[in-house]
């Protein structure tokens, strides 16, 4: 691990929390810390014996020697790992997908290239949160990305600079990428469910959601990411078409239009909880050895 995976993984409050595997283990894992023995970090390429993930918790001073965590999420993926994922994928599906649940709360219908959406977005008034903002956040990165990100709506950064995740949360969003060996922009696309910044950073209303959302599906439609990443409650509901709590929606894989789906927090929640960052890295191992699967590691 070079020292810039030692701040990346500093960053997300992971490093030096990982210990050998070898390393004696203590009484008792750190709080916040325990192993999840279905959790995203068995798949990602980590033995989850209950041991193996009760050492891998385990707080501490000693250096890992894990490649880093970094080095972990990339590492190889045996077929007994392939069957843990199936199986972790198997507790809780979301059958119906995204889609088609989404579809019942949206009342438009968008379609259209790139130019045409981006035109649209940026002429929208079909609700109250363009008169309140200072200009419209379409989404930034490569518009054919295996990945896309989406968090709830812009803030005041975001709502300034035109772009998203540009303030605090997006500086954490851009460690959690490097985290896994990703960079904005490359092979990675940031979206929001809301295009407008909500007065006061508010969570937008359903109504709010409702009519936007169909500029994020369309984003879909044709970026045709091969794995989404839904940054928080607001985005996996929305993609969902479901009402649950977060803690219930991470941890296993869903399925927005047959693409699958990964939930995790949104990273200005992380900032505010810096101890949950440990469950995030868990979230993006379990995306990244999802698309590690779905393109026979040609990712
Ligand atoms: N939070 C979001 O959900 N999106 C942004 O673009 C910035 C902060």
């Amino acid at each position: 691990m070079n020292i810039r995976d030692e701040n990346v993984l500093r960053e997300l409050n992971l490093y030096p929390l990982w210990v050998r595997r070898d390393a004696p283990l203590p009484a008792e894992p750190a709080v916040g810390l325990k192993p999840d023995p279905q959790g995203a970090a068995g798949v990602c390429g980590l033995d989850l014996s209950p041991t193996q993930s009760g050492k891998l918790a385990q707080p501490v001073g000693l250096k890992p020697d894990l490649q880093g965590a970094a080095g972990v999420c990339g590492s190889d993926f045996s077929p007994t790992q392939s069957e843990r994922l199936a199986r972790h994928v198997g507790l809780k599906p979301d059958p119906q997908g995204a889609a088609g649940l989404v579809g019942q709360t949206s009342v438009r219908q968008v379609a259209g290239d790139w130019a045409t959406l981006k035109q649209q977005v940026r002429d929208c008034t079909a609700c109250a949160l363009r008169a309140g903002c200072t200009q419209t956040v379409f989404g930034v990165g490569d518009e054919q990305a295996d990945w896309l990100f989406v968090g709830e709506g812009p803030g005041a950064d975001e709502d300034a600079q035109g772009e998203p995740f540009v303030g605090q949360a997006g500086k954490l969003l851009d460690a959690m990428l490097a985290a896994i060996k990703l960079k904005r922009g490359d092979n990675v696309y940031i979206a929001n469910v809301v295009k407008c910044r909500p007065p006061a950073n508010r969570t937008p209303a359903a109504d709010e959601i409702a009519t936007c959302l169909p500029y994020l599906q369309q984003q879909i439609a044709l970026i045709k990411p091969k794995l989404i990443v839904a940054l928080g409650k607001t985005a996996a509901t929305a993609l969902l078409g479901r009402e649950a709590t977060l803690g219930s929606l991470r941890g296993s894989l869903h399925a927005y239009n047959g693409i699958p789906l990964v939930v995790t927090y949104h990273p200005a929640y992380l900032l505010r909880s810096p101890a949950e960052k440990a469950r995030a890295w868990q979230d993006l191992c379990l995306a990244r050895t999802t698309l590690q699967q779905s393109t026979n590691g040609k990712e």
